[in-house]
């Protein structure tokens, strides 16, 4: 047969790799796969989208891997990744909700997802109760007949509130309403909501998952009938995770335990030294004794209370703006849950949805600093915090 034409050439790539075995799962960088024979396709579609490895948007081997991870490490039955965290949010509300449904939810949430409470849900023909509180007490007040989601962040938005979610989880499945969990926060390694009680953990995999501030991802953990009326939705929406971020989150993973520890050395003495701060109004964490639901912690979060905190600046906004340009160490970025100490102002930056109001309501005061306290080494951030209070 007459040599091939170039470029056929060119699109055949036959690699031997004999019985080479990667350690690294593999980053399968493709849209579709190809089979031996058309009938093998057929074949595997008419078996469900499950089956086998027919297009990527339906399933991906490095998906895959990453979903069995975090499932694992999360104690569900089975995951589904997403290309964001607000992915994994919409998809999964979308997944469990219908029009004339009602939904509950904590008002100390992330501020998208806020948002698609508020006002995506509504449009929807869904309608949701903000409860007054994170507490137990004022979501479970807020359930009725036609409830079918409680919605709520293992550790809340941005004054740390810590959700009892064994006690939510109870009242809940008395009703007949699935409990989503935002586990965010907390990671997998601080807390597994589905084994208090929860039907649906969500994170931001773009967080402490992936843990670097490189990729932005979501991922939906729960059991097997749930998770497939999620993993439908997500073939039909189409939000999913492309191979290379799934890969870096299967890469973050491998190191979650080390970096929470660290997470929350760092962060509980940066707590205690701002709360000893002449400068500081109040500060924020779960770890220390002064906060509400410091008992509540030690309950659900038995290994720590991370790297999230929050603290007010007596000065107001202005002493905000003078802490954030005096920091050398911790940068001013968005997002949380990495490798280096961000500071952010949520005033200005993680609840611009909600008005002034709302956001006075949720404690959100215009001198208040929130923290994703770092892995760097624990004397350095302490002096970059104290010289940054100093010029406030
Ligand atoms: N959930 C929490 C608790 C968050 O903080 C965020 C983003 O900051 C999200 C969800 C949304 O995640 P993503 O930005 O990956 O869409």
């Amino acid at each position: 047969m007459e040599e091939r034409g170039f470029t056929t050439r060119a699109l055949r790539t036959e690699v031997e790799l004999g019985d080479a075995r990667s350690v690294s799962v593999p980053i399968y960088q493709t849209a579709t796969f190809s089979f031996d024979d058309p009938e093998g396709l057929a074949d595997t579609i008419r078996r469900g989208k499950d089956a086998g490895f027919v297009y990527s948007r339906w399933h991906n081997p490095t998906r895959a891997a990453l979903e069995q991870v975090v499932a694992d490490l999360e104690r569900g039955e089975r995951a589904v990744s997403f290309s964001s965290g607000m992915a994994a949010i919409s998809t999964t509300l979308a997944a469990l909700l219908r029009t004339g449904d009602h939904a509950v939810s904590s008002p100390s949430l992330y501020g998208g997802a806020f948002s698609v409470m508020t006002k995506l849900l509504p449009r929807w023909g869904i309608e949701a109760t903000i409860a007054d509180s994170h507490r137990v007490e004022d979501m479970v007040v807020a359930l009725r007949d036609d409830t079918k989601v409680c919605y709520t962040e293992t550790i809340g938005n941005p004054n740390v509130p810590v959700a009892d979610l064994e006690a939510l989880a109870k009242a809940c499945g008395e009703r007949g309403v699935l409990l989503v969990v935002d586990n965010t926060f907390a990671s997998p390694y601080l807390c597994n909501p589905l084994a208090l009680g929860a039907d649906v953990v969500v994170h931001s995999t773009t967080k402490y998952l992936g843990g670097h501030h490189d990729l932005t991802g979501g991922i939906a953990v729960g059991g097997h009938d749930v998770l497939g009326r999620i993993r439908e939705m997500s073939v039909d929406l189409g939000g999913i995770a492309a191979p290379l971020d799934a890969w870096l989150v299967l890469r973050g993973v491998q190191t979650l335990a080390l970096r929470m520890e660290r997470h929350t050395e760092n962060g509980l003495a940066l707590a205690q030294m701002l709360e000893a701060h002449e400068k500081v109004e109040r500060a924020w964490y779960p770890g220390l004794a002064s906060h509400p639901d410091h008992e509540l912690a030690g309950r659900i979060l038995p290994r720590g209370a991370g790297g999230m905190m929050s603290f007010e600046l007596t000065g107001g906004l202005d002493a905000g703006r003078r802490f954030q340009e005096a920091l050398e160490v911790a940068l001013v970025a968005a997002s949380l849950g990495g490798t280096h100490t961000l500071a952010t102002h949520p005033p200005t930056v993680t609840h611009t949805q909600l008005t002034p109001e709302e956001r006075l309501a949720l404690g959100i005061s215009d001198g208040l600093i929130r923290v994703s306290v770092g892995i760097e080494d624990q004397a350095d951030i302490l002096e970059d915090f104290e010289r940054a209070l100093e010029k406030a």
